[in-house]
């Protein structure tokens, strides 16, 4: 199974990228609205076909890009039944699996933060994504949305305590930068639910937690009970000027082809060495030269009436002129990936 951990900075979260390494086929967990162009160029760089995206509850935190994924992607949107949210494709309860060959997942009712947590578990009981059920050295908060610390203490103790003690356990959330966890470890280590502790003293230590309302509260579970749906049912978060794609790196990047047949409608900004444009690759017609290594100092020259395309010899200097032209300003700027390497080999 190919596995992911990836992060949201601004919530804490963690996003579970899973997938079968034959068939392709992926599943997320607990996706971040604002985080998925990110999670769609790692799908598209890692050649997977995203199937499902799966909730372990409804967020109070952050919403969820599960309704974004689906419109771009097609995928299913999973979560539990006991959720309240509307807009699911598959709703679920204990004992469910979502069928994903190698990455396949057991469905584990684990209530107590909010009615409708859900651990995931797959088949082997190697791994377990607890949401935020258990958290590491922690559990979720029970005091707001369905909280009720008994019904956690139950989940904790019933349905993950009696995974083996070696299966490692991965959170919605962590706010120290603790990746991963085992059963073993938070029965011991646990500060909350570990050693001896009794329902009793569980209760006693989350009903005194004294924490402040979540800052996203108003906005993120409103938004999460349609499973992220946004009120005026459409996302503005990509460039509209051409067929723009941000990459895993982080690099806007526009078809050289588009390029090609729209030359007129930007400026291409040529940033190799001044001894290199007489080479063998040649320099595209009525393109700007100015240096990479002078690109700062000269960001003003650069005309900013039409979206700027940067090109180098192979596209990675390119890459980093449009950082310098975005950090001074240029919104429109994409890179033209495999510099003119790439523009010569499509005959351009
Ligand atoms: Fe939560």
């Amino acid at each position: 199974m190919l596995f992911r951990q990836l992060f949201d900075a601004a919530s804490s979260t963690y996003t579970y990228l899973l997938a079968d390494e034959t068939t392709r086929r992926a599943l997320l967990i607990d996706t971040v609205f604002e985080q998925c162009e990110r999670d769609r160029a790692l799908l598209h760089e890692l050649g997977l076909t995203l199937t499902h995206t799966l909730e372990t509850h409804v967020h109070a935190d952050h919403v969820t890009a599960a309704w974004r994924f689906r419109q771009t992607l097609g995928s299913k949107i999973v979560l539990s039944g006991r959720s309240g949210a509307s807009g699911a494709d598959v709703y679920v309860d204990d004992g469910d699996v979502i069928d994903a060959g190698s990455a396949t997942l057991i469905v584990r009712s684990t209530p107590g933060h909010t009615n409708g947590c859900l651990t995931y578990v797959t088949k082997d009981l190697s791994m377990a994504f607890t949401g935020d059920a258990l958290l590491i050295r922690s559990a979720g908060r029970t005091d707001f949305q369905q909280g009720d610390a008994h019904a956690l203490y139950r989940s904790i103790t019933e349905k993950i305590f009696t995974l083996p003690d070696d299966c490692l356990l991965y959170p919605a959330h962590d706010y120290a930068g603790r990746t991963v966890t085992t059963v073993g470890e938070e029965k011991s280590w646990n500060p909350r639910i570990g050693g001896e502790a009794s329902e009793s003293d569980f209760t006693g230590y989350m009903q005194n937690l004294g924490l402040p309302h979540p800052k996203q509260i108003d906005v993120a579970v409103p938004a999460n009970l349609q499973c992220g749906r946004p009120e005026h049912g459409t996302t503005a978060d990509k460039p509209t000027w051409g067929p723009i794609v941000r990459t895993f790196a982080g690099v806007l990047e526009v078809d050289p082809v588009w390029v090609a047949e729209h030359r007129s409608a930007v400026t291409v900004l040529d940033v190799r060495e001044t001894g290199e444009l007489a080479g063998d690759l040649g320099r595209i017609d009525g393109s700007v030269h100015i240096p990479l290594g002078e690109l700062r100092a000269r960001a003003g020259e650069v005309p900013r009436d039409k979206p700027v395309v940067c090109v180098c010899r192979s596209g990675r200097r390119s890459a980093q002129a449009c950082a310098i032209l975005e950090h001074a300003g240029v919104s429109d700027v994409a890179n033209s990936p495999g510099g003119m390497i790439r523009w010569r080999a499509l005959g351009l």
